[in-house]
């Protein structure tokens, strides 16, 4: 049974409809331009879809997880991967720290000018040499009078460039592993410089490397305790990775409808390609696939939002979702034949921009890591 009242599906129902209106027809050109314009950000906050989930005295729709659920999943009709990534990532992984960690004037200037859509924000924790392992980063801050100078470099950050402000980890103390690690929202000025790399998927997204070479910071933009980064860091996993899922759900869903409706038109020796038993049945062998993730990732969310810590449940709807995704994506490009590899049918982006779901918000390995903890192995 899914998690959702008729009053998330109301918002699913206006949702679907506002992104296949205003975002979906422009996929296409925001991916060859490698760029969705910013103006998106002021767009959904009209629509109240950039604080769903956060409280009405910050500007937020005063919802739960449950509507934010509802749009994960209905991002992935936009038809780009980039485009649902640059503004999940303001919404599922820069804010949500700010929310739950944020000084009330914090949360003023910042989360409040977020759901508005004025500022747009990234989050930084990546680093050249540290990714899985998140304790190895290096970026540097220094107590200086006032606040922080901060050194060093974060890759591969969606929002690298647009963003106005970085929710970013740096080290506080000399202290090896999981201790002195901060967070600092960082605007983006003087010493600040980013660079946009050039990706296999999300082409829309401006996936980034931020560098900081002297940027202060000042100490009212400490987030959360000095030295306690590491609790924020875990504090949104859970989240991000059912954001994932979901999103995987989403883009599944739509991929297998619009590849089952390409097997029922397009002919070949006489039938439709549906009329064919291997295809019929690797179409069969996708739907139970979907309906599969789905289970597991509304089992997940329904734990998650009855205040459960379902650690274990989440890890396996991620690990789940992500290669389960990659792996259709690849199947619906099959049935698509020769077309299935032209960047106009849109089967070829999908399978590009869900190669990074095994990668990103802790690989495959990392889940199954985790699980081998969980278990007891
Ligand atoms: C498009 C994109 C957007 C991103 N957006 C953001 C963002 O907004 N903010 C941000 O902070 N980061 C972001 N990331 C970074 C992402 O979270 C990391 O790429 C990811 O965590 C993996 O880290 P890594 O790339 O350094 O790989 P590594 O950690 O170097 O891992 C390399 C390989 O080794 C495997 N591996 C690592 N450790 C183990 C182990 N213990 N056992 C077995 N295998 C292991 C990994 O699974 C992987 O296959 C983004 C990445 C991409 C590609």
């Amino acid at each position: 049974m899914p998690p959702f009242t008729d009053e998330h599906e109301q918002l699913r129902e206006s949702a679907r409809g506002f992104i296949e209106r205003e975002l979906a027809p422009h996929a296409q050109d925001w991916e060859e331009a490698c760029w969705f314009p910013d103006e998106l950000f002021a767009k959904l906050a009209a629509q109240g879809l950039l604080g769903l989930k956060y409280p009405e005295q910050y500007g937020g729709q005063g919802g739960d997880y449950l509507h934010e659920a509802v749009l994960c999943e209905e991002m992935a009709r936009t038809g780009s991967g980039g485009t649902a990534a640059g503004l999940g990532a303001h919404i599922n992984i820069a804010t949500p720290p700010i929310w739950k960690f944020g000084t009330d004037e914090q949360k003023q200037r910042y989360l409040a000018s977020a759901i508005r859509g004025e500022l747009i924000g990234a989050l930084g924790i990546t680093e050249p040499g540290a990714g899985s392992d998140v304790a190895a980063i290096s970026t540097r801050a220094e107590r200086v009078d006032g606040g922080f100078l901060v050194n060093g470099e974060k890759t591969y950050i969606t929002n690298g460039v647009r963003a106005h402000f970085i929710v970013t980890a740096v080290k506080t103390t000399a202290e090896g592993g999981h201790h002195g690690i901060s967070f600092l929202i960082v605007d983006r000025g003087e010493g600040v410089a980013s660079s946009a790399l050039h990706q296999l998927g999300w082409h829309a997204s401006d996936t980034a490397t931020i560098s900081y070479q002297d940027v202060f910071v000042p100490e009212h933009n400490l987030l959360g305790e000095l030295n306690e980064g590491f609790k924020l860091i875990m504090a949104n996993f859970q989240w991000e990775r059912l954001a994932m899922a979901l999103g995987a759900v989403g883009a599944m869903q739509l991929a297998w409808e619009r590849t089952a409706a390409f097997a029922r038109e397009r002919h070949a020796f006489g039938r439709p390609l549906s009329g064919h038993q291997a295809i019929r049945h690797k179409l069969a062998d996708m739907a139970t696939s979907v309906h599969a993730c789905r289970c597991i990732t509304y089992d997940a969310l329904r734990r998650f939002v009855a205040g459960e810590d379902p650690l274990k449940e989440v890890t396996m709807a991620k690990l789940l979702t992500q290669r389960a995704s990659f792996e259709l994506m690849d199947e619906c490009l099959q049935i698509h034949g020769g077309a299935g590899y032209m960047r106009e049918y849109w089967v070829e982006r999908a399978a590009r921009d869900a190669r990074l779901g095994p990668i990103g918000g802790g690989s495959d390995e990392i889940m199954r890591e985790i699980l081998g903890r969980v278990l007891a192995l």
